[in-house]
């Protein structure tokens, strides 16, 4: 994919950059290299230092970032400006958590007395370079949410960010240079896709980091595997949303709007499969796709609008495959299914609700990434259950009820990195963020985040 700023909205190129020449990465490796064995020195205050630093200058820029987002990659500019604010306050969260995060431990006595030792200490010790292989969904959150722990951690990062959002990964790298961190804590390489092996290798690179899709995945996986490095994944995702009889309807419905169509329907997290129980599945339906179709579909940087258009050309037409497949299969659109014809030019697709998905349709096992809600009538808990736990993903999942015991169950037994009840999956600053299965391993955000990337020490004193 040439690296590029395409305006999805109209479909029209607006600027193009040269990926690196092999000179030009050996320079920033070396650099990155160098600048680790100054920065893992550095103290947690200095580092907090320049990250609230950081975390001011993005409140002062986030006009003009949240319209380079949503320029890059259509995301609408209110929720450009909310992923800004985000960013802004998970950076200020990693300033003043980090040092307790990664304090000193102190063993059990007795075990420290079992391994003969006078005294033990478990220290969190930074491991080296990082890279982070970033999407373009969050193109701002996705890479601050690995650049906010991995440099108080001290570490320092190499971001390759996707091919579609150069100018947002270009504004990263000058927002922590002009915030202090020394040159080479932070860069940007302007690479593609297929660059990613060979730095991947390089000795330099002590791990890596990846958020997309399980093809980039396992890609990068294998090779870090081959290497003997340490990966952190974050891949897809196909969340059940789970509505029970005693659930807020009103609220349930109007939550699940929002959490299915945030981001265009672009979001790893975002609610796809809609399990109702039968008492309430029509009432849900009805509402539900009432809602879906009168959303404002349009330009992104209109604030009225609430739906812009996907990332790409062929985001959209892998989207479309989907639909199609599950229609030409029996399944009924209660809505959308179709691009607008009011928008010819840009990427846009239409809020779509499906009912009658069946197993052997495609979008039953894979994710919809964009707009599109599959709504299913489940007898029971126990079908419930089943029915979400009926995918190779497992990054998250909702559970709409009010009773404890069920909700003890659905935190039993869904399989999936979180399980939000009454309420919409999201990634806070405070609270651990990731998959099982296919979505992928390894954590982001709270103390487990910033862990990730430490060489856990154990000092031991005769
Ligand atoms: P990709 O997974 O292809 O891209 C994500 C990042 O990985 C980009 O930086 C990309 O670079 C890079 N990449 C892609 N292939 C490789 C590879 N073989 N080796 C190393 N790096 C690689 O996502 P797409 O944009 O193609 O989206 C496809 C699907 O992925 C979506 O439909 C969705 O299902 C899923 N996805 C999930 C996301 C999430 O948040 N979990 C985010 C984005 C996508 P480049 O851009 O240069 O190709």
């Amino acid at each position: 994919m040439a690296i590029a700023t395409v305006n999805p909205a109209t479909g029209e190129t607006l600027k193009t950059f040269e990926p690196l020449n092999p000179g030009e990465l050996e320079d920033r490796l070396v650099l990155a290299e160098q600048a680790y064995e100054a920065h893992r020195r550095t103290s947690f205050a200095t580092r907090a230092g320049w990250l609230h630093k950081a975390a001011a200058l993005l409140d002062a820029d986030h006009d003009t970032v949240a319209r380079t987002m949503t320029t890059e990659m259509g995301k609408t500019l209110v929720a450009a400006r909310a992923e800004v604010a985000k960013c802004a306050k998970t950076m200020r969260w990693y300033a003043d958590h980090a040092a307790a995060l990664l304090a000193d431990e102190h063993p059990d006595p007795a075990d420290v007395r079992d391994s003969g030792a006078a005294r033990a200490v478990v220290r969190y010790r930074p491991l080296g370079v990082v890279l982070a292989v970033m999407p373009w969904n969050f193109p701002l959150w996705q890479v601050v949410r690995f650049a906010a722990p991995t440099l108080m951690a001290g570490n320092t990062g190499l971001l390759k960010h996707a091919s579609n959002v150069p100018q947002t990964a270009l504004y990263l790298e000058e927002l922590f240079r002009r915030a202090g961190f020394p040159a080479g804590c932070f860069q940007t390489l302007l690479i593609g896709s297929g660059a990613v092996e060979g730095v991947l290798r390089d000795p330099r690179i002590a791990a890596a980091t990846l958020t997309g899709s399980e093809p980039a995945g396992r890609a990068v996986a294998s090779v870090a595997g081959d290497e003997i490095k340490k990966t952190v994944l974050e891949l897809g995702g196909s969340d059940p949303y789970v509505v029970l009889p005693s659930a807020d309807l009103d609220a349930a419905v109007r939550v699940a709007v929002t959490a299915r169509v945030q981001n265009n329907g672009q979001s790893c997290i975002a609610a796809k499969r809609f399990l109702l129980h039968t008492d309430i599945h029509d009432a849900f339906a009805e509402r539900f796709t009432a809602a879906m179709a009168a959303l404002t579909i349009g330009d992104p940087m209109d604030e009225n609008t609430d739906v812009g258009p996907l990332a790409s050309a062929q985001g959209r037409s892998d989207l479309e495959e989907l639909v199609d497949d599950a229609v030409h299969r029996g399944a009924t659109a209660l809505c959308g299914a179709r691009r607008p014809p009011q928008h010819p030019a840009g990427w846009f697709y239409e809020p779509t609700v499906l009912t009658g998905i069946t197993p052997d349709m495609r979008i039953h096992h894979e994710e919809a990434f964009g707009p599109v809600a599959s709504l299913y009538r489940v007898a029971d808990l126990d079908e419930a259950v089943a029915l979400a736990n009926d995918t190779p993903f497992g990054l998250s999942s909702n559970a709409w009820t009010r009773n404890e015991a069920e909700q003890e169950r659905l935190a039993r037994d869904l399989r999936a990195g979180g399980v939000y009840f009454n309420g919409m999956t999201a990634s806070h600053p405070g609270l651990p963020f990731g998959g099982a299965q296919r979505s992928g391993y390894g954590r982001e955000l709270s103390g487990h985040g910033i862990r990730e990337f430490c060489n856990i020490t154990t000092l031991w004193y005769g």
